[in-house]
């Protein structure tokens, strides 16, 4: 992807304000909504209006969009308040109707990235054309089947393109919906610094209370915009009620939200500080966590050994995974002296778990 400088041009053309907000109801459900919302976020921060309008749900029998009826409401929400107008497109119709009523961003969800013929489809619908097209990543952490995505867009002459961050689904339970593996997003801005990162805390955290965090990490990551599910009855939706925030909560959210700007070498150097900051208190997290789980199954382990009658510490095995782990630190710049140490303290930390199941 050479000259990829010009996939920015439109986040600079828009004149806005950094960062690009995107707001509005996760889906567009009656006219007298979208337009509710629009005139609830016109003069804001919010400059992009989001509706979907065909809906891909998990299981059928939900509501699946008011289909191309919305765009109408869209087209007039945008005649009303000057806001731009996004919608998802998923395949070739809905391209072309997009294009003839005017929506400005089309944006391509999780579930059809993941497809390179759905991402192909589309990307010959959108060829020719001038179009702003963001990509959601796949619901599957795969970086490049993403970057695949945005190659088959730019390859067809789409050359206006941007990435949305909305989280990665797990088998797992976790506090959120989709993970946020913010590692994955950080490896794409540094492959590709010229391609927009706009973050979709909505989806990532699937509860409104965690959206602010969110929104703060990824402004502290160097993320370029937001795309925040706003409705006016959140309760009341008829999609993604728990993610979405009333339009005056999220031009509250805004309004709190620390954003750095990089206007001389000093806020530069202090972005970047940031930045790496903000890597090392998610490796942290992620080490904590791993902590956290590792001495869950240590103490499930001591129950088991207890129903046995098995003494807690049992050498040889110790022995084995630390051999192991010395070996797999080298790979990765770790001395031994380092990995012992670690190693030992983590182990004593699971003996005293087993020692209080088998004992307590
Ligand atoms: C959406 O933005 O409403 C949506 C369906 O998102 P995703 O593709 O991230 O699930
Ligand atoms: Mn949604």
């Amino acid at each position: 992807m050479e000259n990829k400088s010009q996939m920015r041009e439109w986040l600079d053309d828009f004149g806005l304000s950094h960062p690009l907000v995107i707001g509005g109801p996760c889906s567009a459900e009656t006219e007298e909504q979208v337009l509710k919302i629009a005139h609830e976020l016109k003069d804001s921060d919010v400059t992009v209006l989001r509706a979907g309008i065909w809906k891909p749900r998990t299981r059928p029998g939900m509501f699946e969009g008011v289909g191309a009826i919305g765009l109408k409401w869209l087209q007039k929400a945008k005649e009303e308040t000057g806001l731009l107008i996004a919608t998802e497109v998923a395949n070739k119709d809905h391209v072309k109707l997009a294009i003839e009523h005017d929506v400005d961003i089309l944006w391509i969800g999780a579930r059809s990235t993941v497809s390179p013929f759905i991402m192909q489809e589309i990307a010959d619908a959108l060829e020719g054309t001038d179009k702003i097209v963001l990509v959601k990543n796949p619901v599957n952490p795969d970086l490049a089947l993403w970057l695949g995505g945005v190659e088959r867009l730019y390859t067809a002459n789409i050359k206006k393109l941007g990435l949305i961050h909305r989280g990665f689904s797990s088998y797992e339970k976790t506090k959120y919906r989709n993970n946020p593996e913010w590692q994955i997003a950080v490896e794409a801005q540094n492959k590709f610094p010229d391609l927009p990162m706009i973050c979709d805390p909505s989806h990532i955290t699937g509860k409104r209370d965690l959206i602010f965090d969110i929104c703060q990490t990824a402004l502290d990551l160097n993320f370029d915009g937001l795309m925040v599910e706003s409705h006016w009855d959140p309760d009341n939706a008829w999609s993604d009620a728990a993610q979405q925030v009333t339009p005056t909560r999220l031009i509250q959210i805004m309004k709190d939200l620390k954003i750095r700007k990089e206007s001389d070498h000093e806020e530069a150097y202090n972005t970047a500080l940031n930045n790496l900051r903000t890597q090392i208190d998610i490796a942290d997290q992620t080490i904590l966590d791993t902590l956290g789980k590792r001495m869950l199954v240590a103490e499930e382990i001591g129950l088991l050994k207890k129903s046995k009658n098995v003494a807690v510490l049992q050498n040889k095995r110790w022995n084995e995974i630390l051999g192991k782990m010395i070996l797999e630190g080298k790979d990765r710049g770790l001395s031994e002296e380092f990995i012992l140490k670690i190693f030992k303290a983590i182990h004593q930390e699971s003996i005293n778990h087993q020692e209080e199941v088998v004992n307590g």
